[in-house]
């Protein structure tokens, strides 16, 4: 009997940590935390222990297969083919697609942690139609904050809880960061440390919090801009950081009628160097009363005022304007709209404004900044802010996203010690450099994007836009529809695709995405678009590929079906290109190593990528000859660089020809093997004075140039006043030079690209009767499963193998609902039949469920009568993708997918119904699986 231990990366969800599987005699026996790993310590989830029954699962998909002549979309009916066939198949349609129309194709990917190279196959392909799921998960958490202060949360940064006093979460789910988050916020309490959750559900994190707040689901907005018209009424803000890092003394224009209005003043003569940080941006020195440039030595800006230039150009400070917006958001205002009482409001403001200012930590860490003045020790604020999916998902969330930036940043807690920190690669400027296609000329037959698919757009020009001014992609992302929807709009796809609306495509490529279920919005009407066929008898998307480890809803409607590993069969890297796990002290990436062979003819689709990218002979992939240049995909993983010679690759660890240099070297044959010996995970500890006040930090700056995670050295500074913004609203209001939106969607860019944050009702609530569906419908995903991933999961089916409706018992009874008993859902779009379940831990408005318990029959290999299909149910029966009038039910400036917005009411349902509904045809095995036992 032999034992062996080999360590490798978790991924039972998507927080990375890392793990240590132990083999006996080659076979896998159980799954322990890796303690030397440095994002989880050791710590391990129910999930991630429970990996081994993934791995054993009957659900698993072994073989290639390919719909059976004549068989519908939707029936899992297969027949199992040759990898070779498979290849055949795609590399025929794909190089037909490519050598005519690119963009033909479209590749959408879901929680994968691929994106550098599916990104990378999207671009040397040609096609713009490509993104990750982010658009219909979190986009306006990235967006939102990326273009304020130019990082985020989970990957991109996190709360300082080892020296911050009071955390305040909202909305947040316990799959983001989870163990490292529940590792911090545990030492957190037993440090003295005051927790505050705003959440209209008390569950999981929320149900440890020192206090509770509960809220309307859509009206966070409406919290954050009373706190931030407290902390600035009461002048609780930290004026120091406010006045030298952020545009709160920067001089905004009032010219109304005019394309100079809203615009930062400048001094015309003086050089801007830097378009992404114009240099001649002017302040008004209090000392001098008089404009001179930002950051001028000795000068100190005016916050509040109204000045007028030599030329008599009226301007007031950025921060003016900010203070003017929130004067009328007072407390008893936002109690209205959140539920939250005016003097809890109040009390919290106090709270917060009150520990920053009086509770300051100063740390012995000498630093420069970007302007040169030395400082002798870092300081910092301890208040701490973690938010996410809560705040994100509904079509108001990227200004509540704004605004929570802005109140974090007014508290002065931007990447110092005890508020928020960024994580390598962010900071990044605001916005990131990076630019989608602008039009048709950049998407050629066989020809790579000049540019990455998705990028970050600066002013209307950054567009993806066709000849006409309308959307050039098929997700209508960077379209006036969805400016800045900087992640792009998966679930918008499908049904662009089948109306055709902006073309129709040929060929969607779905990897790791349950578009037929859990991942869409109307999942009815997905299927049923999935399935669908034109006149002429074809299907009007007509070639559909998926690739998945296991069976799914999804899977069901492929004409090819590819069979992908388990994360214990293959390599991977979670690289600094992409989005990597890095800590606040430094860079971290991370690597999985296969621990198992791969179960039948199961491949992992990142070779699938590089084998059909080495066929298609995408530039990257092959020499100039058209040779192949990589082996496979732990091939191109050592040997590829983003240029010949960069040093630069997806891994940063190990570089150079003997695996002793780091971040940048040249490429290294052991790269793998040193991961592998050392936890699969690389980390960079930054030097001291390089790790706090990044964004203005010249020893860091300095750095990240060398290591080519930043284009200049200039400073970042917090956007409380968002140009980007108020270049789209001038556009829109005709006042700009350049691509103008078209008429339909002038009033709406407008409206929404306000360069301030505001409230406004989300769109499904602003379309909806509120009497006649007066409750808010939301899902959270379940601390036990990860999305749709798990219900084939023998042991996590032993915790939730059904869901209910959860429901303040005083709505219940006012609606005639029995603890227990079975009732009808309604909303505008659908109907569901499911259980209830009384809880005090939702506020009276708002109903709740676990998202994704609910299956189709016989979907994951479980019986067709398992508690899943029979009694789960899945919300997503009730929310649109589209709302009446043809308006997407995204937010008008990212595209993010408003999954929380949805109104309903409920009753009992008639007596006889004891099982959930709508119910579905069940889906037999395919060829390859393993008997369910
Ligand atoms: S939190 Fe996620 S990555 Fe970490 S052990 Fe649990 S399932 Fe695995």
């Amino acid at each position: 009997m032999s034992t062996e231990v080999k360590t490798t990366t978790c991924y039972m969800c998507a927080c990375r940590c890392g793990i240590r599987a132990h083999l006996r005699d080659g076979e896998l026996r159980y799954i322990d935390g890796n303690p030397e790993h440095p994002l989880n310590k050791g710590v391990i989830c129910a999930k991630g222990a429970s990996g081994i029954m993934k791995q054993r699962s009957p659900a698993r998909l072994t073989r290639p297969l390919r719909r059976r002549a004549g068989a519908e979309r939707g029936a899992g009916e297969f027949e199992p083919i040759s990898w070779d066939e498979a290849f055949a198949i795609l590399e025929q349609r794909l190089a037909k697609i490519r050598a005519t129309d690119p963009k033909q194709l479209a590749f959408f990917t879901g929680r994968d942690q691929m994106q550098a190279l599916t990104g990378l196959f999207a671009r040397q392909f040609g096609t713009p139609n490509y993104a990750a799921h982010g658009g219909f998960c979190s986009v306006n958490m990235a967006a939102g904050m990326i273009y304020t202060i130019g990082g985020s949360f989970w990957e991109f940064g996190g709360p300082d809880l080892e020296r911050a006093k009071l955390f305040v979460m909202l909305g947040t789910a316990e799959d983001h960061h989870s163990n490292p988050l529940k590792i911090a916020i545990s030492e957190f309490k037993r440090r003295g440390g005051r927790f505050v959750s705003v959440n209209p559900v008390r569950t999981g994190y929320s149900a440890i919090a020192d206090e509770w707040v509960p809220i309307r689901p859509g009206t966070d907005g409406a919290l954050l801009l009373a706190l931030i018209h407290e902390i600035v009424a009461l002048g609780l803000y930290d004026r120091e950081f406010v006045a030298r890092y952020s545009n709160g003394g920067h001089l905004v224009i009032g010219a109304p009628g005019t394309g100079r209005d809203g615009l930062i003043a400048t001094d015309a003569a003086a050089d801007p160097v830097n378009p992404q940080y114009p240099q001649n941006q002017l302040w008004w020195d209090r000392h001098s009363g008089r404009a001179v440039p930002s950051h001028a030595e000795d000068a100190d800006p005016a916050l509040f005022g109204e000045f007028a230039l030599a030329d008599g150009t009226r301007v007031k400070p950025a921060f003016q304007l900010l203070a003017e917006r929130v004067e009328p958001c007072t407390p008893e205002w936002a109690e209205g709209l959140t539920g939250i009482p005016a003097a809890t409001i109040r009390r919290l403001a106090h709270e917060l404004g009150i520990t920053a200012r009086d509770e300051r930590i100063e740390l012995p860490i000498a630093w420069t900044d970007c302007w040169g003045k030395e400082h002798e020790s870092v300081t910092g604020r301890p208040v701490a802010f973690h938010a996410m999916r809560g705040l994100a998902a509904h079509s108001n969330g990227f200004h509540t996203t704004r605004a929570l930036a802005i109140l974090m940043s007014l508290l002065g807690t931007i990447d110092r010690p005890g508020g928020f920190r960024h994580r390598a690669p962010f900071p990044r400027a605001i916005p990131p450099a990076a630019k989608p296609p602008r039009g048709p000329q950049d998407v050629r037959p066989d020809t790579p994007l000049a540019s990455l698919a998705l990028g970050w757009p600066a002013s209307p020009e950054d567009l993806s836009l066709d000849e006409a001014g309308g959307p050039l992609r098929i997700d209508k992302a960077f379209s006036w529809e969805y400016p800045l929807a900087v992640h792009g709009l998966m679930h918008n796809v499908i049904g662009n695709a089948w109306r055709g609306d902006p073309y129709p495509i040929d060929t969607l490529v779905i990897f790791m995405a349950n578009m037929a279920w859990n991942s869409s919005m109307n999942t009815l009407e997905a299927r049923r678009m999935l399935n669908d066929r034109k006149p002429c008898g074809e299907h009007r998307i007509p070639f559909l590929v998926v690739c998945d480890a296991f069976q799914s809803e999804m899977t069901a409607f492929a004409d090819l079906v590819l069979p992908d590993t388990t994360y214990l069969e293959r390599h991977d890297a979670m690289s600094l290109l992409d989005r990597p796990i890095s800590e606040f002290d430094g860079p971290v990436d991370a690597v999985r190593v296969p621990v198992l062979a791969p179960a039948g003819e199961c491949k992992p689709f990142q070779e699938v990528l590089v084998e059909l990218a080495s066929r298609l002979k995408l530039p990257a992939f092959v020499h100039a000859d058209g040779a192949r240049k990589f082996r496979d995909y732990p091939d191109f993983i050592v040997r590829y660089e983003t240029e010949p010679g960069s040093g630069l690759g997806f891994l940063a660890g190990w570089r150079g020809a003997d695996g002793t240099k780091s971040m940048i070297g040249e490429p290294n044959p052991r790269q793998w093997e040193m991961y592998a010996a050392n936890n699969c995970v690389f980390h960079h500890k930054l030097a001291p004075s390089y790790r706090y006040m990044r964004n203005w930090n010249r020893g860091y700056m300095e750095w990240a140039q060398r290591t080519r995670m930043r284009r200049d050295g200039d400073p970042i500074l917090v956007h409380l006043y968002s140009e980007v913004l108020q270049r789209f609203r001038l556009a829109a209001q005709g006042l700009r030079p350049g691509r103008q939106p078209p008429p339909q969607l002038r009033a709406r860019v407008e409206k929404y690209f306000d360069p301030l944050p505001f409230w406004y009702a989300p769109l499904e609530a602003q379309a909806s009767d509120a009497v006649e569906f007066p409750l808010a419908a939301v899902t959270q995903r379940p601390m036990a499963m990860y999305h749709s991933w798990d219900s084939q999961n023998a042991w996590l089916r032993q915790i939730h193998a059904h869901n209910y409706l959860f429901v303040n018992p005083a709505t219940a009874r006012a609606s005639g609902v029995q603890d227990g008993g079975w009732i009808r859902v309604e909303s505008p779009w659908g109907r569901v039949r499911c259980s209830a379940r009384f809880s005090e831990a939702v506020e009276p408005g708002t109903v709740w469920t676990w998202n994704a318990i609910g299956k189709a029959p016989g979907a994951w290999a479980l019986a067709p009568d398992a508690n899943e299909a029979r009694e789960g149910f899945l919300l997503n029966h009730l929310i649109s993708d589209m709302l009446s009038g043809g308006i997407s039910n995204s937010d008008p400036v990212t595209g993010q997918a408003g999954w929380y917005d949805v109104r309903v009411r409920i009753s009992p349902a008639a007596p006889e119904a004891q099982r959930s509904a709508p119910e579905f045809a069940a889906l037999r095995p395919y060829p390859g699986m393993a008997r369910a036992r």
